[in-house]
């Protein structure tokens, strides 16, 4: 069994105390971490701080090198890279490989995009002051960035802090989830092994909120990127202090179904969305608001695709949906939807879970208070709402804290035009599921669901400083 290992910059170090992970499949003990402390994280930081001299002084050529290196060999290891993330998180193989593809596609466009972006001449000679000068600005890496990130995707949204990070000259320090420290030590090793890497630029530390804690409150990283949890975002804006944080938090996505729309289509859209990574993705589809006039065909359909759908051992090459990440998480999603039958719901497939596989489930007759409905469930759970058009449908649709992203399925133009217009959230899909992300997009949420933005143009925006240069001549 391969263990994880500190990266202090460029060195490997390991402790006494190390931590076991284990399948949510099959409970086999899969990788092992070093437990650091807030001593480990101060000590990454500040070697980060050191490396970025050399980072400042590095080209951009090297450092997209850097990033086509390690995407080149991430290919060269996606096997192996893809079966570490089905070990540890239980992600189907066939996904987890889908996500070693697009984290080579996030690294490979965080290399093309800052090729790419430059600053502007200012004309400052428009301000009656401004008689011969001149005036222009560029982008100026901030110095370290500290990047902490969750077990859903545990390569691809590491991939969207150390792509853009390093790219732009930052140093970064990264502590993985400690649900996949093996997948995020491999990935990194990759980085720092590279022919183009600059000397500690890259430091990984492992394990919860104390290193986590550590990172943010410490002065030396001028950014924090956060991907994670409601409540952790909550911590992380109380106590980071001044400097800038990005939070790509939770979401409760829905969709509106209009009676114009393919049936067909959104049904099988829908069964992908609600149930893809077993509802463990921040865009799963949650709510799905149906005119009443298509409500009991669309139900049938929907039953009908999500029985298509293959449930089981995540190693085997047909599965779609495998475990769920813990006990816990499947305990919480049961009772939910217990207390949701409690209530009056129906489900239109039997709700089961065995050991922590979750088997996908289909709720209709729910209330909006409900549990299942307007919390964020991050389990195979999807509810059918039937409401009267779309006026009807928007206000429960935006009436979340959260905002991430929403889609409508319709042939109506104007209908498209107004929910562009109306839902209130980071991103809308027309025709397909709201759990539909490219990785080049601008992507994150309003209210609850964050700050800032994602995708490799916006994150170097995040994690570099305008300079404004005046020259008076
Ligand atoms: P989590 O918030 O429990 O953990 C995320 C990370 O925060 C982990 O690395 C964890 O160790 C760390 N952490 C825990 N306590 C901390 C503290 N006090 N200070 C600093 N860091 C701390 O989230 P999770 O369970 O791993 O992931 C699921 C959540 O992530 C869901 O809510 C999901 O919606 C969200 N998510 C959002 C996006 C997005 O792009 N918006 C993407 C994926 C997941």
């Amino acid at each position: 069994m391969n263990s994880a290992k500190i990266f202090f910059g460029s060195n490997e170090a390991t402790k006494d105390e190390i931590s076991q992970r284990r399948s949510p499949y099959n409970k086999r003990v899969v990788s092992t971490a070093p437990v650091c402390d807030a001593d480990d994280t101060i000590k990454a930081l500040k070697i980060a701080q050191k490396a970025t001299k050399a980072t400042r002084a590095s080209t951009l050529s090297q450092r997209c090198n850097w990033l086509l290196d390690v995407a080149n060999n991430l290919a060269l290891n996606k096997e192996d890279i893809a079966m570490t993330i089905t070990d540890e998180v239980g992600k189907p193989l066939a996904f987890a490989r889908v996500e070693v593809d697009r984290a080579i596609e996030t690294l490979t466009l965080s290399a093309e995009t800052m090729r790419t972006m430059h600053g502007e001449t200012i004309n400052t000679d428009a301000m009656a002051s401004g008689k011969k000068t001149m005036s222009f600005f560029r982008r100026e890496p901030v110095g370290v960035v500290a990047a902490i990130t969750p077990f859903n995707f545990p390569l691809n949204l590491v991939a969207h802090k150390l792509g853009p990070a390093l790219v732009a000259g930052n140093a970064v320090v990264l502590k993985p989830t400690p649900e996949a420290p093996l997948t995020a030590y491999k990935f990194a090793k990759l980085f720092i092994n590279s022919r183009y890497a600059i000397k500690d630029a890259l430091s990984v530390v492992y394990g919860d909120a104390e290193v986590g804690s550590a990172l943010v409150t410490s002065d030396i990283p001028r950014v924090v990127s956060f991907t994670g949890s409601v409540p952790v975002g909550e911590i992380i804006t109380k106590s980071a202090g001044i400097k800038k944080v990005g939070l790509e938090l939770g979401g409760n996505a829905a969709t509106f179904i209009d009676k114009s729309a393919d049936l067909d289509l959104a049904a099988n859209r829908c069964a992908l969305g609600a149930f893809i990574n077993s509802g463990q993705v921040c865009i799963s589809l949650q709510r799905i608001y149906v005119d009443a006039d298509i409500y009991d065909e669309f139900a049938q359909k929907m039953a009908e695709e999500t029985k298509k759908l293959k449930v089981g051992s995540p190693y085997d090459e047909e599965t779609f949906m495998g475990p769920l990440i813990d006990d816990d998480a499947c305990e919480r999603a049961m009772s939910w939807v217990q207390s949701a039958i409690d209530e009056g719901a129906r489900a239109l497939l039997e709700p089961k879970v065995e050991d922590r596989t979750f088997y996908p489930c289909v709720m209709a007759d729910v209330r909006d208070d409900m549990a299942i409905v307007c919390e964020e469930v991050f389990a195979p759970i999807v509810s059918l709402v039937k409401v009267n058009g779309f006026d009807d449908a928007l206000p429960r649709m935006n009436n979340s804290p959260y905002g991430l992203q929403f889609s409508v399925f319709t042939n109506d133009l104007s209908l498209t035009n107004r929910a562009i217009d109306e839902l209130d959230a980071g991103g809308v899909v027309i025709n397909d599921m709201p759990t539909l992300r490219f990785d080049i997009q601008p992507y994150g949420g309003v209210k609850l669901s964050g700050v800032g933005r994602e995708g490799p143009k916006f994150a170097i925006e995040e994690m570099t400083e305008i300079k404004s240069v005046i020259i008076c001549r």
